[in-house]
């Protein structure tokens, strides 16, 4: 299908993104366009304007300080998926990223445009909840941080206003004990996005688990954090916790009515998905804790 007639606009700022934004109420940022052009195309977005933010290069790249690593709402899946710094400290996003979809739609698609985006079977929400990010926003009064646990709202349903851009996401860098996560999914066979997808993010010193953050995509209308394998994690000794008994609780929060339940795949069947990936993001979670130690 043909998308319906709108005007385009390229931005040089930030700023004047915003202006061309407030200039039309149906007006519409476009990053990498992978969501949005097939919602066009498909007639389930008609944009009066797309303004064109993928030329903005202060949105793009990673930057890191002795807190905090900053990412780019602009910077691809591809560039995360390559970064090897990131792989060491912070495995839950570089997985996730690595994840999404193929080549094509990692080099084209962005971390900003996938969570303003609020898709509840994407990669990256579970990975960011589970990051403990803060979203960065600029809108017309400033710049707003929202804490990432409360950006998440339903199904395509985000914080973020409609005269606002997502510049970027800030994740903290763990003071003293090692980071250490993974994100594993259940690809849908048609598509490749997540019928059950988890994120794991664990800070482990001396072999017990210090935090814990836990999160999900594809089973509820967002990403959620799974707080009863949060629970059984924290404090518990690497030698001693029962992966699969911690996993075993991973629905008992979700409302079973609000599960996402298709053509593909049943509330049930995504129910027992959870425990079976939520086991398995940490176990290789751990495993790659192992393999980065250095051997006698
Ligand atoms: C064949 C195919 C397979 C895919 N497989 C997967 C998969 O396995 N896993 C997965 O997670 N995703 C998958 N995707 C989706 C892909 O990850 C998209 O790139 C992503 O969802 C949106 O990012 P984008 O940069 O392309 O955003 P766009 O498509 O440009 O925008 C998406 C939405 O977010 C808004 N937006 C974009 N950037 C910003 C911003 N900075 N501030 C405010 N609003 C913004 C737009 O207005 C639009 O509403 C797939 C896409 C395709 C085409």
């Amino acid at each position: 299908m043909y998308p319906s007639e709108f005007d385009y606009e390229r931005a040089e700022t930030v700023d004047h993104a915003l202006e061309l934004l407030s200039g039309d109420p149906e007006a519409k940022i476009i990053s990498g366009g992978h969501s949005l052009i097939p919602m066009m195309k498909s007639g389930l977005a008609n944009p009066g304007t797309l303004v064109d933010i993928g030329e903005i290069d202060e949105l793009t790249g990673i930057e890191w300080d002795d807190d905090t690593v900053s990412v780019g709402a602009l910077t691809t899946y591809a560039t995360i998926a390559d970064d090897d710094e990131l792989w060491d400290e912070l495995p839950v996003l570089a997985e996730a990223a690595h994840e999404v979809g193929d080549i094509q739609v990692r080099n084209r698609g962005t971390i900003g445009g996938n969570v303003a985006h609020g898709d509840p079977a994407s990669d990256l929400p579970a990975a960011v909840l589970a990051a403990d990010a803060t979203v960065v926003v600029q809108g017309p009064d400033g710049e707003r941080r929202i804490d990432v646990d409360d950006f998440f709202l339903g199904m395509y349903a985000t914080e973020l206003g409609e005269d606002e851009i997502l510049t970027g996401l800030e994740f903290p860098r763990s003071e003293n004990a090692t980071t250490t996560g993974a994100y594993v999914k259940k690809p849908s066979p048609s598509s490749g996005y997540a019928l059950v997808g988890v994120a794991v993010s664990l800070e482990v010193d001396d072999g017990r688990i210090e935090s814990a953050r836990v999160a999900a995509n594809g089973i509820m209308d967002h990403g959620v954090r799974l707080e009863p394998v949060e629970d059984g994690l924290v404090g518990e000794s690497l030698d001693d916790v029962s992966f699969e008994d911690v996993a075993a609780v991973a629905d008992e929060d979700l409302e079973e009515f609000m599960m996402m339940d298709d053509i593909q795949a049943s509330a049930e069947f995504r129910a027992q998905l959870l425990k079976v990936y939520t086991e398995e993001a940490l176990n290789d979670a751990v495993d790659r804790l192992d393999a980065s130690l250095p051997t006698a």
